[in-house]
Formats: C-alpha cells, sequence, structure tokens
C-alpha cells in the first residue's frame, strides 16, 4: 500500500525565481510538483499538494503563520500518513520548533525542508531533498510511522527540529544540532538512529493554536548597557526574556545590572538562561560564581535548548495561560524531547 503524503509549500528558495526586474529571488506559485519532480512517482507514496498563502520567504515568518500552518496539518491529519513542508531556510528552525510545541501527540511524520539553490537550478539541493523527506514521511516499522515528530531533513541528515539551528548560509549542509545526534543518516541507504527517534503512545492530536509573542531576546555582550538592559525588561506587556548568556551560563556581575535582573524577576517576567555557545554544550547554573547571581535573581536554566527552540517554548507556553510559576517549571523541563536535563 503506498502512503498517503501531504506536501505543503510556504515558500523560501526552493520555489524561487528570479524578478525579471528587479533579479532579486521571489517566490512563484509552484502547483504541479510532479512536472518539476517525476521521479517522486517511483516513491512509495502517492502524494498531494497544497500551497499556505501567501508564499513568503520565511524571514516573514511569525505566529500567524505558525497558527495557519498547525491548523492545516490538523485539518488533514486523519487523511494522511505524513507531511513534507517547503521551507524557507533562513527561520525553518524556528518553525520546526514552534511546530513541535503546537502538535502535542503527534504520532505521524512531519519533515521540513528546502534548499540553498532554487529547485530551478541545474545544481539545485532541492530535488534530493524533497525527494528523500517524501521517502522518510513514507517509511512505516510495521503499521507505525518511523517518524513521528517534527524533524527537518537536509542534505543528507535528519534532524529532530526543535534541536537545530541554521549554521550556514553558502554549504549545502545549512544545519546542525550540536547537543542531539542526527535521526537518520542518507548515503546509499538510509540508516535510521533508532536510539535517538522517540517512540510514542497513540493518543489523539491536539493542535495547540494560541502563541503568546510578549517575550524578548536579550544577548549578552561584554559592554551592554544597563539602558539598553533595562529598557527590554521595561517592555509594555513583557512576560519572558530568553537570555543568551556567556559559555555555560554566565554573565556580568555588576550590581546594576543584577538588581535589573531580579527586580524583573520580582515582577513576575520570567527570564530563561541559555548558553552563546553554538557548537554545543549546556547552561550549567552555579558551576561558575558568574552565574549564581542569575539564580539569586530568579533567572531559570534552558539547559541545552537552542535559542529558536527557547523562544518557540516561551511563546507556547505563555500561549496555554499557565501561570508564570508552571512557565518556569516547563522552561526547565523537557516537552518535545528539545533539551536534556
Ligand atoms: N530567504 C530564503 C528563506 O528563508 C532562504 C532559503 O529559503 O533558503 O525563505
Amino acid at each position: 500500500m503506498k502512503k498517503k503524503i501531504l506536501v505543503i509549500y510556504t515558500g523560501g528558495t526552493i520555489g524561487m525565481i528570479q524578478n525579471p526586474d528587479t533579479k532579486a529571488l521571489e517566490p512563484f506559485e509552484f502547483k504541479d510538483i510532479y512536472s518539476h519532480l517525476p521521479m517522486l512517482k517511483l516513491l512509495n507514496a502517492d502524494i498531494d499538494f497544497k500551497s499556505l498563502l501567501p508564499l513568503i520567504d520565511s524571514s516573514d515568518t511569525n505566529p500567524d503563520f505558525w497558527i495557519r500552518l498547525v491548523k492545516m496539518i490538523g485539518d488533514n491529519y486523519d487523511n494522511y500518513d505524513g507531511f513534507v513542508i517547503l521551507h524557507g531556510t533562513d527561520t525553518m528552525a524556528y518553525t520546526a520548533s514552534a511546530l513541535s510545541f503546537l502538535l502535542e501527540n503527534l504520532s505521524k511524520p512531519v519533515i521540513l525542508t528546502g534548499s540553498q539553490l532554487p529547485l530551478g537550478v541545474v545544481r539545485t539541493d532541492g530535488r534530493d531533498n524533497i525527494v528523500t523527506a517524501v521517502e522518510i514521511a513514507s517509511e512505516s516499522v510495521g503499521d507505525e510511522p518511523r517518524i513521528q515528530e517534527v524533524c527537518i531533513y537536509f542534505e543528507n541528515a535528519l534532524f529532530r527540529g526543535n534541536r537545530t539551528y541554521k549554521a550556514n548560509a553558502e554549504r549545502f549542509n545549512a544545519f546542525a544540532s550540536p547537543n542531539y545526534h542526527k535521526m537518520a543518516k542518507v548515503g546509499v541507504s538510509i540508516t535510521y538512529n533508532d536510539n535517538f527517534i522517540q517512540k510514542k503512545e497513540k493518543q489523539p492530536l491536539i493542535v495547540h493554536t494560541d502563541l503568546d509573542a510578549n517575550i524578548a531576546l536579550l544577548k549578552l555582550y561584554p559592554g551592554i548597557s544597563t539602558s539598553l538592559v533595562s529598557s527590554v525588561l521595561s517592555m509594555p506587556g513583557l512576560r519572558g526574556v530568553v537570555m543568551e548568556t556567556f559559555g555555560a551560563g554566565n554573565a556580568p556581575s555588576s550590581e546594576e545590572f543584577l538588581s535589573l535582573i531580579k527586580n524583573a524577576s520580582d515582577n513576575g517576567i520570567v527570564i530563561l538562561s541559555v548558553s552563546q555557545c553554538k557548537d554545543g554544550g549546556a547552561v550549567k547554573m552555579g558551576l561558575y560564581g558568574a552565574s549564581l547571581g542569575l539564580d539569586k535573581g530568579g533567572v531559570v536554566s534552558g539547559a541545552d535548548m537552542t535559542t529558536e527552540a527557547a523562544i518557540a517554548k516561551m511563546m507556547y507556553l505563555f500561549g496555554t495561560g499557565m501561570s508564570s510559576e508552571k512557565v518556569k517549571y516547563w522552561l526547565q523541563h523537557p516537552l518535545r524531547g528539545e533539551m536534556t536535563i
């Protein structure tokens, strides 16, 4: 039996053409995927194709776009065995993270992919990325889908989506997942790394459709002014801050800085520390004296979460309407395999 796969096209380089006037790459609407990729007919899949309009450069991704996308997946969930999302690479890691939180009890594959070169270009990486993403979405073990979570497939590797970030704007292997193993490697055959693939009890899918974007991202740097920190923390309606700290979660020790942080926490703003180290490692509060001030100031540890996952998770948790205390708890505990504690 062929698997039924829904490919959802959202925009991005993969479907771009050059505007003859401006010479800039812009999304176009491609309706018939088989005319671009006839080899898809050879896979064990019946593919339907939908566009999420308007098509966007993924720089325009936002919570409203994520909610429209999860609604489309939810509306079609019972009719398909798996989903492949064609998406721009720039913010694909944010979208993968957001989808992972919004789709609770997901038990089918949702694989995001895209390309560094448009499908219309001879050397495009998009052709292999789509074909393999569909092949992975069609795989099963017995009666169950092999993959039951939100992933990114890109350049011969399958990643857990909420563990990734875009690491390169030039090479075909654009994504990195420093704190979690690849779920599959693709060469002559596809080698799945079963120890790193979630196995799920089947439960009804819950599609969450509320995200609260009243949060901020604050990246620390040597010399950061207290007026910058203070203006971020006094943003009207602010509920939470993802703070990118140094190394294993360290921050300046100045009284002024630490009292701004403590006052904000005391006033109910949730502050989550994630590490600026892109290539791996985790926040370990208290490992150095330089993180003790944050600990005393009520900052919580995001462990080895990426900034992308932390932002999506905070929007999701506040969107559920839970209390700040509960948000703090869940920020420190894994919900969808996004962190290791
Ligand atoms: N700017 C494009 C986007 O993210 C880049 C890409 O698709 O790779 O939509």
